[in-house]
């Protein structure tokens, strides 16, 4: 995809007002996005989160990538606003809200690019939202012979809710990896501008290995810019996940003023590098494609057990010169 209809993919999605279990416009969105790709068919389960799939051939599913379509907003309840998400309380009050029906959110420009930098109101998680579309729409580009899913969660903000409903009635195939796709806080000496961030965990769990050593080997064998470290700032949806039995990893795009939260005090737009978006893109895609076409055996897990075993084997006559040493 080309640099101005992608980011005009990501300034219609990140435009799209959201809040807390009112993800409905930006699920209309995702959903008039992908109608016109011929090998995508969007569902979804009983909560509302939405289920794309890409299929093109018989390749066997193994990745479904997920981002959440909430932002921590105001919401009206029981004649009352509240905030629901995790801002400090004491920036509550700082700033002008703005109202769409029964949720609000907080006045700030929908979407900028300057100096290679995308300012928005909401990039937490519509980047991640954006980046699965973009996905869908290289596949078909590229003609890939592949299957792959895209989930797209409701209320991640307040605790997984739409994770978790997806988790306990999982209705992938056995065995699918779940990648969660997020914006977060930089932390572990990875910086903003040098590519997405291969999760090694978050703040409560440690992630797949199978599916790490996937990801970061299509981006070492696509030389796709990227970072590996441990996020240990917040947690996502791949902890749910872990908690649930389903496999999971993570992707994040380093987050300024994370939660619409600059560091001293305030409110104002989240900023992500777009570099670092157009990458997890091509991340992503590289991952699909190459997991699509891969033989079992051929993994880098595999690849690796193999050299570690020659590396025994070579080692062998060292060992047997020793025994004499060695009492029995
Ligand atoms: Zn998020």
């Amino acid at each position: 995809m080309n640099h101005r209809s992608f980011v005009s993919l990501l300034r219609k999605i990140l435009s799209t007002p959201t809040a807390p279990f009112h993800e409905y416009a930006v699920a209309a969105v995702i959903r008039e996005l992908l109608a016109p790709l011929p090998h995508v068919t969007v569902t979804a389960d009983a909560f509302g989160n939405l289920i794309a799939t890409y299929r093109r051939g018989k390749k066997k599913p193994s990745l479904a990538f997920a981002a959440h379509m909430d932002h921590p907003g105001w919401v009206r309840h029981a004649g009352k606003e509240e905030f629901l998400g995790g801002v400090p309380a004491d920036r509550l009050d700082s700033h002008a809200v703005e109202w769409f029906g029964e949720f609000g959110m907080w006045e700030l420009t929908p979407f900028s690019l300057k100096d290679g930098l995308v300012h928005s109101r909401v990039c937490d998680d519509l980047v991640g939202c954006a980046a699965i579309v973009a996905m869908f729409r290289e596949l078909e580009e590229k003609e890939a012979e592949a299957t792959v899913y895209g989930l797209f969660t409701r209320a991640e903000e307040v605790g997984f809710i739409g994770a978790i409903e997806l988790a306990k009635t999982w209705p992938l195939p056995d065995g699918v990896c779940f990648v969660s796709l997020e914006t977060s806080a930089p932390r572990g000496g990875a910086e903003q501008g040098k590519g997405p961030v291969i999760r090694v965990g978050d703040r409560m769990s440690v992630f797949h290995d199978g599916v790490t050593a996937e990801l970061l080997d299509a981006a070492a064998g696509e030389k796709i810019g990227h970072q590996r470290a441990l996020l240990d700032g917040g947690s996502c949806e791949a902890t749910a996940m872990n908690l649930w039995g389903i496999p999971a990893a993570g992707i994040s795009v380093l987050l300024g003023n994370y939660h619409n939260c600059p560091p001293e005090s305030g409110i104002a737009a989240e900023f992500v590098s777009l570099d670092d978006v157009k990458n997890l893109v091509k991340l992503i895609t590289a991952t699909a494609i190459r997991t699509a076409r891969r033989k079992t055996g051929d993994s880098s897990k595999a690849q690796l057990k193999t050299r570690l075993e020659k590396r025994v084997r070579d080692h062998r006559k060292y060992e047997r010169a020793a025994a004499k040493h060695w009492v029995k």
